[in-house]
């Protein structure tokens, strides 16, 4: 073993064990303080519900106070009574109101301290890529599957690189298993991709992502739990149909234990019902330039059939740049753009 005999391998596979070492530390700490979050907030609910309940029993009683004080005449034993229940029933509620305020307290600190634990990994991971030689390049694919993806996979496995698929409900489903055994990261992106339905509410948008997250389960065994919103986070034609939604979904998402995904390049494959191959690789190259870490947006639909023919184009670039080609994970950096609606 020649490879142990020089100190300068043993000292680098020392740093990689303390690397994964404290990856996996921090991990395993953000998922106990994920069951901590469960925990205080079922607290909270239950609380919430007793609340209602105390504020009920007061109601009841001052009502009954104020029927006994009109109609029936009461001992003076009979209305002290009635007023120590009025007293106690207010007691339990002032206690309830004390517990309620510390439990929001604790829930708040567990979701900025969980915040901050993701952020550590999320920074810890960009440090990485950003100080890897020529950095990383994560190829998306949105609206897929389509008549194209296979043609996508055969390319992608000639130069024996990875990329991620954002896949959505309407398209060539069965192709979905495809992706994920030949090694690609699957992600989710809508089951319908209808922005007047998803984005109207917070429940619209909820039982969408179940459904492409179902879809993908039965026919992969996998639950994903990376995703790309429709239009991006940072889209603003939701506003059209509820101000402040994307806010809340990137928020709720999040909480959820989703990581979304944007992108830091555009291959304006979108731009025209059909762009030029030249123009998509010369988009994707151009903009490519002086970044560290890249992420890719294009689409795999049954017309982007130039994006196909640019894909060669675009890899052979990208590895003379000197970026390497991965699948994004849960833990990859985000591409976050300003959410602005
Ligand atoms: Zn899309």
């Amino acid at each position: 073993m020649n490879f142990f005999k020089q100190k300068t391998n043993i000292l680098f596979l020392f740093i990689i064990f303390l690397l994964v070492a404290a990856l996996s530390g921090v991990s395993y700490f953000s998922y106990e303080k994920h069951n901590d979050y469960v925990a205080v907030s079922s607290a909270l609910s239950d609380n919430n519900s007793k609340l209602n309940e105390a504020q009920k029993k007061i109601d009841e009683l001052n009502q009954k106070i104020e029927n006994y004080d009109s109609d029936v005449i009461l001992s003076e034993q009979e209305k002290a009574e009635l007023r120590s229940q009025l007293q106690a029933a207010l007691d339990e509620k002032a206690r309830l109101e004390g517990e309620n305020s510390s439990l929001k307290a604790e829930i708040e600190q567990l979701m900025a301290k969980r915040n901050e634990l993701q952020d550590s990994i999320r920074l810890n991971l960009v440090n990485q890529a950003d100080t890897a030689e020529g950095g990383i390049c994560y190829l998306t694919f949105d609206d897929g599957p389509s008549n194209n993806t296979l043609k996508i996979l055969d390319i992608l496995d000639t130069y024996g690189i990875k990329a991620t698929f954002f896949v959505v409900g309407t398209a060539r489903t069965e192709y979905i298993p495809q992706i994920v055994n030949r090694g690609h990261a699957i992600g989710l992106h809508s089951a319908t991709h209808k922005y007047d339905v998803i984005y109207k509410n917070v429940n619209n948008y909820l039982s969408d992502i179940k459904h492409i997250s179902d879809i993908v389960y039965e026919k992969t065994g996998i639950r994903t739990n990376i995703m790309r919103f429709p239009g991006g986070s940072s889209n603003k034609i939701s506003a059209q149909y509820r101000k402040g939604i994307m806010t809340d979904l990137t928020d709720r998402m999040t909480s959820l234990g989703y990581s979304y995904f944007d992108w830091n390049v555009v291959s304006g494959d979108a731009d025209a019902s059909v762009v030029p191959a030249e123009t998509i690789a010369t988009n994707v190259l151009s903009r490519a330039r002086g970044k560290n870490s890249i992420c890719v947006l294009m689409h795999d639909t049954e017309k982007k059939t130039t994006t196909v023919e640019a894909l060669p184009t675009i890899i052979e670039g990208l590895s003379a740049m000197g970026f390497r080609f991965a699948p994004l994970t849960a833990e990859s950096y985000g591409f976050h753009q300003t959410v602005g609606n």
